[in-house]
């Protein structure tokens, strides 16, 4: 199955990419062969724009670019279904490490794509593709389009050029424009059961058996990260720090230190984020615009805007890894609770936090279900709050106090 082979519990998104590849493989043999449009591809599984939607982790950027090296493939092996995207090929190789000059991935760190990020896309777009196959545009984060950029990218899907594909990926239909939407073929992934992804932890990472199934367990479902669990030793630092929350909110001054922690453990995320790549881009920067390397020599006259719209672009990326940060651990503390209720009501499915199941017990022997589920309440709206921009610290303190009344 080869490209596919990293779309978990995704048979049936699988089998309609593949039948697209297999159209659009045959649209471009037929157009080479009569060096001319095509006269008729109606009834094609292939169109121009896709939108891949589905919770966060079940792989909606992974299909997308599996679809895109389906689409680059030049090898004549037809592994899955007589469709293209054999995965060893040119074509395939580079589009999935992302080298292929035909495909462009656009993955945002920051909150928001606006306008003029997206005019430049619109324009790449129309560029005929170099290796006479399809332009490929995947834009992972297609729900972070401002409302003037959606407009932007409007045009462009709807008036795409001949060899153009759109790929646009987002949690879900909502997040998107409904005028975009309504031009896009839809494809819907759902989460991945916990033993494939735990297998695939072991297959194509290499992790041992029992660190993969408990990975997978800890984070159902999201593939990305359960890997990171069971790859980065900080990761469960952390994730283990936030599971010992419950039990430290007792008490006003326990629940402000708990929340002060919260807060400052996503703050590091972010700066050691920005220390990585920050001061490189800054460097490449003054370099590019003539500024004498590594001498803190001045910028020639009217280069200084675009230094300080790398700085605007910097900020609003330690933002966004805060941000990610803290909702990482939110969805470990929402964890939690699930498996307290889960216990109070005797429920038998299997808990994600089994290994932390001391801690489980007590915070369900010591409270009752209606107060699980008004913990669990707590943190979602403080997820919302965080969504509201409301500052990190007052949004996660109001949780921690919630967190323990009653
Ligand atoms: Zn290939």
């Amino acid at each position: 199955m080869a490209v596919w082979d990293d779309l978990v519990g995704q048979d049936r998104v699988i089998e309609q990419l593949a039948a697209a590849a297999r159209d659009a493989d045959a649209l471009v043999t037929a157009e080479a062969a009569a060096s001319g449009p095509s006269p008729d591809a109606s009834g094609s599984s292939m169109t121009h724009a896709w939108l891949f939607t589905g919770p966060p982790g079940s792989g909606r950027a992974t299909a997308a670019r599996a679809f895109a090296a389906a689409l680059q493939c030049v090898s004549p092996d037809r592994a899955f279904g007589g469709a293209p995207g054999c995965g060893f090929c040119e074509g395939c190789h580079t589009t999935l490490v992302g080298t292929h000059a035909d495909v462009e991935v656009v993955r945002t760190d920051v909150l928001s794509i606006g306008v003029k990020d997206t005019r430049e896309l619109v324009r790449r777009a129309q560029l005929s593709p170099a290796g006479g196959r399809w332009q490929v545009i995947v834009l992972e984060d297609a729900d972070r389009l401002t409302e003037g950029a959606g407009n932007v990218l409007l045009k462009a899907v709807e008036e795409p050029a001949p060899r153009t594909v759109w790929l646009l990926c987002a949690p879900s239909l909502e997040d998107v424009l409904p005028t975009i939407r309504s031009r896009c073929r839809s494809l819907t992934l759902r989460t991945p059961p916990v033993a494939a992804v735990a297998d695939i932890l072991v297959r194509r990472d290499g992790i041992e058996p029992a660190l993969a199934a408990q990975a997978a367990q800890a984070t159902q479902g999201h593939i990305g990260r359960a890997r990171r669990l069971a790859t980065d030793e900080r990761a469960r630092a952390r994730r283990a720090a936030v599971l010992k929350m419950p039990l430290r909110v007792a008490d006003m001054g326990g629940c402000l230190k708990a929340a002060q922690e919260l807060v400052d453990a996503a703050a590091e995320d972010a700066k050691q984020v920005a220390e990585e790549v920050d001061t490189k881009e800054t460097e490449e920067l003054r370099a590019a615009l003539g500024a004498a390397a590594g001498t803190g020599g001045r910028l020639p006259r009217g280069t200084a805007g675009a230094m300080k719209e790398l700085q605007d672009r910097q900020k609003r990326r330690a933002t966004r890894t805060q941000r990610d940060s803290l909702d990482l651990a939110l969805s470990d503390l929402t964890g939690f609770y699930r498996d307290v209720l889960a216990i109070q009501l005797g429920s038998r499915v299997a808990l994600a936090n089994a290994d932390a199941r001391d801690t489980l017990e007590r915070v369900a022997s010591a409270s009752r279900p209606e107060g699980t589920l008004r913990r669990i309440e707590a943190i979602s709206a403080c997820r919302q709050a965080l969504d509201r921009n409301v500052a990190p610290l007052l949004a996660v303190e109001a949780m921690a106090v919630a967190l323990r009344a009653g």
